[in-house]
């Protein structure tokens, strides 16, 4: 079946897709009592956030826009240091969207949620005209333990910055999808509930985190060297980058620093904790090629230095203009 203007009508043609697909594939008490607002338990400090996701194609090697949406989410409220609990979703669907396909996202976006233990409690449909399209607002609420401080700004010198896998992959599977170039390269799209939850019970002090979504880990850093006036300082050749990303990157002249991920962090630890934080990402699933890929070298001057495997050094700056195409 397709989407026509009448599911967007508020009327019975809603209440069926809304039934049909979206309540049944979520399956969370509090969603189906179909009130204006979900009433949730909640106490401290409050972590919120929202994204819209808009990626093309929907679905591609190694997820789709359900996986996308509730990792890019759930992801961003671990980055602040929150436990995530709830999500909700907006649907903004075009005329002509396949029902079928919503269904597959809706079962997608239920199966990541239940993976990183968060519930989705509340949502919206619209409909507008178009030719198919498919796109998903999400907000998520999640709660700060006491104790936990993370921000930018905290960033001091001596510490230690970790990445937690390959980069690249995200991006190197959409453009690949996109242009119809074959090979063996799937999305790292993954929640990152394990290696946070690790890092935090083993108490590692952790400065500074965020997912490395799009812009890349250069204009992450680069923001965390402004915020702290830090200067950080890169060994390329700790960077892990997967040897087919490197080679599809060769071939377009593409940056593994500039491109976006969907299941990879970067976290910046006091020094004594960094072989700790290590190991915390690397036992825990999606973070088995971390690694420590720099320190915070000094404080007062807000730069981002890479040094190369040949013994150069070179400033990375943040991703400029358009680099890509719509990756989430
Ligand atoms: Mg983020």
């Amino acid at each position: 079946m397709k989407i026509t203007m009448a599911h967007g009508s508020g009327g019975e043609s809603t209440s069926e897709l809304i039934a049909d697909i979206f309540e049944k594939s979520f399956n969370d008490p509090v969603l189906s009592k179909m009130e204006d607002s979900a009433v949730l338990p909640g106490a401290g400090r409050i972590a919120v956030t929202t994204d819209s996701f808009v990626v093309t194609p929907l679905f591609f090697p190694g997820g789709d826009i359900g996986r996308l949406c509730v990792c890019g989410t759930v992801n961003d409220l671990l980055m602040s240091g929150a436990d995530p609990e709830y999500l909700t979703c907006g649907f903004i669907l075009e005329e002509g969207a396949d029902t079928e396909d919503l269904r597959k996202i809706a079962v997608s976006m239920s199966r990541t949620a239940r993976e990183a233990g968060v519930r989705i409690v509340a949502g919206d449909t619209k409909v507008v005209e178009g030719s198919g399209g498919v796109y998903i607002n999400t907000a998520g609420v999640g709660f700060v333990p006491d104790g936990i401080n993370v921000g930018a700004s905290n960033c001091r010198e001596g510490d230690a910055v970790l990445l937690s896998g390959s980069l690249g992959d995200h991006h190197a599977a959409i453009l690949s999808k996109r242009m119809g170039i074959e090979n063996t390269i799937v999305s790292d799209c993954a929640p990152l509930v394990g290696m946070v939850d690790a890092m935090k019970r083993s108490g590692v002090r952790i400065h500074a985190m965020r997912d490395v979504t799009r812009g890349g880990l250069a204009t992450i850093l680069n923001e965390f060297a402004s915020a702290a006036v830090c200067r950080i300082g890169l060994d390329e050749s700790k960077i892990p980058v997967s040897p087919q990303v490197r080679g599809f990157c060769g071939i377009l002249g593409l940056d593994p620093l500039d491109m976006g991920n969907e299941g990879k962090m970067v976290a910046v630890v006091a020094p004594e904790d960094a072989e700790r934080a290590v190991g915390c990402m690397r036992k825990s699933r999606y973070g088995e090629n971390a690694a420590v890929i720099g320190r915070v070298e000094a404080e007062g001057e807000s730069a981002v230095l890479l040094k190369t495997p040949i013994g150069g050094t070179r400033v990375v700056g943040p991703l400029y203009g358009e680099g890509l195409p719509r990756i989430c």
